[in-house]
């Protein structure tokens, strides 16, 4: 019988613990009913609670990984999160999209690890702005934003973001209206409010989103609907449990 299920591809780093990166991917990927890839772009050391150490991959090694499955394989959607650094993730982007024009690509900009890691210091502003023009979608939560886009407060910095690619604001650490996303478009900015009331913080709920979102593009939902979908799957994950590494649940 032929494999109907849509391919959808992860770029991350490996996390051993099983809870971010491409393995948390792969998870939720499973649980979307799509085929996920995964090409690593960073070899971590770390548990749920303790963050050790990175070791890159370059664009070189990460292209080497991709062009097997890009010369054999339809890919609908992308996800990518960890890279070394803005111009390491263009050169892979640009050679994914030369390759696969369709795809959708859903980049979450990590830049800390919530154990506390600083995967980057300062960051090239003219490298982010040619990596947002490339892709459809990205994800950052209100620190990262700041740190992308130090001049500007995070609302006005999305919406400057979004004259270039879509930016889903995540609401987790909005001291104004917490745990409300928002999504910015060049014209629109769409919330997506929490439907409950608590949750307990997961490692690498932010890699489980941004998968979430990118396996419902895949799955043919509008970029709107795969951000409310991506939202209510990764709340599931927040409470599936009461410690940092959840289990992966679709029940809508
Ligand atoms: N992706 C990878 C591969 C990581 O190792 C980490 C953190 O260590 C993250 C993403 C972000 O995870 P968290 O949600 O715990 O900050």
């Amino acid at each position: 019988m032929p494999d109907t299920r849509p391919y959808v591809l992860s770029i991350a780093g490996f996390d051993p613990s099983g809870g971010a990166g491409i393995l948390a991917d792969i998870k939720a990927f499973e649980q979307h009913g799509v085929y996920g890839f995964g090409v690593c772009s960073a070899l971590t050391v770390q548990s749920d609670t303790d963050f050790l150490k990175v070791q890159w991959l370059s664009a070189q090694e990460i292209m080497e990984q991709l062009e097997p499955l890009v010369s054999k394989f339809k890919i609908r959607a992308c996800k990518i999160g960890i890279g070394q650094s803005m111009d390491v993730l263009l050169e892979v982007i640009l050679y994914l999209k030369r390759r696969q024009p369709h795809i959708q690509i859903v980049l979450d900009p990590v830049l800390k690890a919530s154990a506390g890691f600083n995967f980057h210091g300062a960051l090239e502003d003219q490298q982010l702005k040619a990596v947002l023009q490339e892709i459809t979608l990205a994800t950052p939560n209100y620190n990262e934003i700041q740190q992308l886009n130090p001049d500007l407060p995070p609302t006005n910095a999305a919406k400057e973001m979004a004259k270039r690619c879509a930016i889903l604001l995540k609401g987790g650490h909005n001291p104004e209206a917490p745990g409300t996303d928002y999504l910015f478009t060049q014209n629109s900015c769409t919330p997506f409010e929490p439907t409950l009331l608590s949750v307990s913080p997961k490692h690498g709920s932010g890699c489980v989103l941004s998968a979430s979102i990118a396996a419902n593009l895949a799955l043919g939902y509008t970029l709107d609907e795969a951000c409310r979908r991506g939202k209510r799957y990764t709340e599931s994950f927040l409470s599936s449990n009461d410690t940092l590494l959840g289990y992966h649940q679709h029940d809508s």
